[in-house]
C-alpha cells in the first residue's frame, strides 16, 4: 500500500441541542476556566450564543465573546481578537460560526501561548510550541473549518495568506445540528455545495488521496447530495440538518489530509476580487473543472457514481458523464446562482480572474488534470 499519514482533530461530539448543554460538556473534559468565544455579530446578536454562555456560566466558567469577525478575516481583526483575548486573561478558546470565527479562533489559541509574530506563522509548519485549549463549533455546514489545520486571512486588497499547522487541529469538535437551522436557503445551498466540492477535489486529488480520506469523502457524499435538497427546501428538518453538518465534517476530515484543487483555485479569485461568499464561488465553478477534469478523473467519477447511484455495467465514459450530471442536477435544483453574470461579475474581469488563479499553486498541484492560463480563462467562460 501506498504510504499515507492521516491527522484530525483528537474528539468530536455530535448531539442535537448539545450547545446548550457546553458548559457540562467542556467542564469535564478541561480544566481552564476563562474561555473567549470567537464569533461574529450577527450570531452574537440574534441570541444563538446565549444558552450557550449560561450554561458556561453554570459550570463556573468566565465567558469573553469576541463578535468582530468578519467573511474573508483580515490580518487586523485577528490581532484585535488576541488582544482581547490577552485583556479578558482567557486560557482556553472556542470558535463559533461559519469558517471564518473558526479559521481566527485557531490562531488565537496559538497567539495566546507563543511570542511569534504573525508573519512567521504564515506557511506549512511554522508554529512552534503549544497553543492554549481549542474547541470549534460550526453554524453552517460547508467549511469543514473545524476539522482542518489552516487557517487564511486576508492580506491585502486581493490577497490572502495562510497558516498551516499540526496545533490548528482542535482538542474537540462539537456538532449541533441545532445551531444549523437558522441558515436560510441560499446559504444552506452554497455551503452544502462546497462540502460536496471537498469531497469530489479530496477523492481526486492527486497527490495525497488516500484509503482514509477516500472513504470519509464517499459516505460524505451520500449524505451530502442524498441532504441538499431537503436542506434548502426544509431548513427545519433536523434528519437533514444533522446529515449536513455530518457530511460536511466528513468531508473536511478528508480534504485536510487530501487537498482541494482547481475548483478551490477558481474560486478564490472571485472571492477576491468581488468579496463573494466562499461557499458560493465554489459552487458557481463546480460544473465547468468537472467537466474539465472527466480527461483524467472519469474512473473515479465512474467510482463515486457506482457509489451514489447503484453499481452499473456502463463503460467508464457513462457511469463518470452519469455522475458529473447528476451533481449538475442537485446545484440546479438547491437554488444557487448558476452562472458568473448572475451575481454580478463582468466578462472583463475574466483575464485577470485567470491570471489570479494562477497564483494558487498550493491547489493546482492537486488537480487531476493540469491547468493553464488559457484554461482557466475557458473555464470561467464556461461558468459565465
Ligand atoms: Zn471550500
Amino acid at each position: 500500500m501506498k504510504p499515507f499519514t492521516f491527522d484530525t482533530p483528537g474528539s468530536m461530539h455530535m448531539e442535537w441541542g448539545s450547545a446548550r448543554r457546553l458548559g457540562e460538556l467542556l467542564a469535564s473534559r478541561f480544566e481552564q476556566r476563562n474561555l473567549l468565544i470567537v464569533t461574529d455579530k450577527f450570531l452574537h446578536e440574534n441570541g444563538l450564543l446565549d444558552p450557550a454562555k449560561e450554561s458556561l456560566k453554570a459550570q463556573g466558567f468566565t465567558v469573553s465573546v469576541f463578535d468582530d469577525v468578519v467573511a474573508d478575516p483580515p490580518e487586523a481583526v485577528l490581532m484585535q481578537c488576541v488582544d482581547r483575548a490577552k485583556s479578558a486573561g482567557a486560557d482556553i478558546v472556542l470558535g463559533l460560526g461559519g469558517g471564518s470565527s473558526m479559521d481566527v479562533a485557531k490562531l488565537v489559541a496559538v497567539m495566546l501561548k507563543s511570542e511569534q509574530p504573525l508573519s512567521e506563522l504564515y506557511g506549512i509548519g511554522n508554529v512552534k510550541g503549544e497553543r492554549a485549549p481549542l474547541i470549534q463549533v460550526p453554524t453552517t455546514s460547508g467549511t469543514g473549518s473545524e476539522v482542518t489545520n489552516i487557517t487564511i486571512l486576508t492580506t491585502g486588497e486581493t490577497t490572502k495568506m495562510g497558516v498551516v499547522a499540526q496545533q490548528l487541529y482542535a482538542d474537540l469538535v462539537l456538532l449541533d445540528g441545532e445551531l444549523t437551522v437558522g441558515l436560510p436557503a441560499g446559504a444552506t445551498a452554497a455551503t452544502g455545495i462546497d462540502a460536496m466540492v471537498h469531497a469530489i477535489e479530496s477523492y481526486t486529488s492527486a497527490h495525497k488521496k488516500n484509503p482514509l480520506s477516500d472513504a470519509l469523502a464517499k459516505e460524505a457524499l451520500t449524505l451530502l447530495t442524498n441532504n441538499l435538497i431537503t436542506a434548502c427546501t426544509d431548513g427545519s428538518n433536523r434528519a437533514a440538518r444533522e446529515a449536513m453538518l455530518l457530511g460536511s465534517n466528513l468531508a473536511g476530515q478528508a480534504f485536510s489530509n487530501s487537498p482541494v484543487a482547481a475548483v478551490h483555485a477558481l474560486a478564490y479569485p472571485l472571492g477576491g476580487h468581488y468579496h463573494l461568499p466562499h461557499g458560493l464561488t465554489n459552487a458557481l465553478m463546480l460544473g465547468p473543472v468537472l467537466r474539465f477534469n472527466m480527461a483524467a478523473a472519469a474512473p473515479l467519477y465512474a467510482e463515486l457514481a457506482d457509489h451514489l447511484l447503484g453499481k452499473s455495467d456502463a463503460d467508464v465514459a457513462t457511469r463518470s458523464a452519469a455522475f458529473v450530471e447528476h451533481m449538475q442536477d442537485l446545484m440546479n435544483r438547491s437554488g444557487a446562482p448558476q452562472r458568473l453574470r448572475d451575481v454580478e461579475v463582468t466578462e472583463e474581469s475574466l483575464p485577470t480572474l485567470a491570471k489570479d488563479a494562477m497564483l494558487q499553486t498550493r491547489l493546482l498541484q492537486n488537480n487531476p488534470v493540469e491547468v493553464t492560463e488559457a484554461d482557466a480563462l475557458a473555464l470561467y467562460k464556461e461558468a459565465f
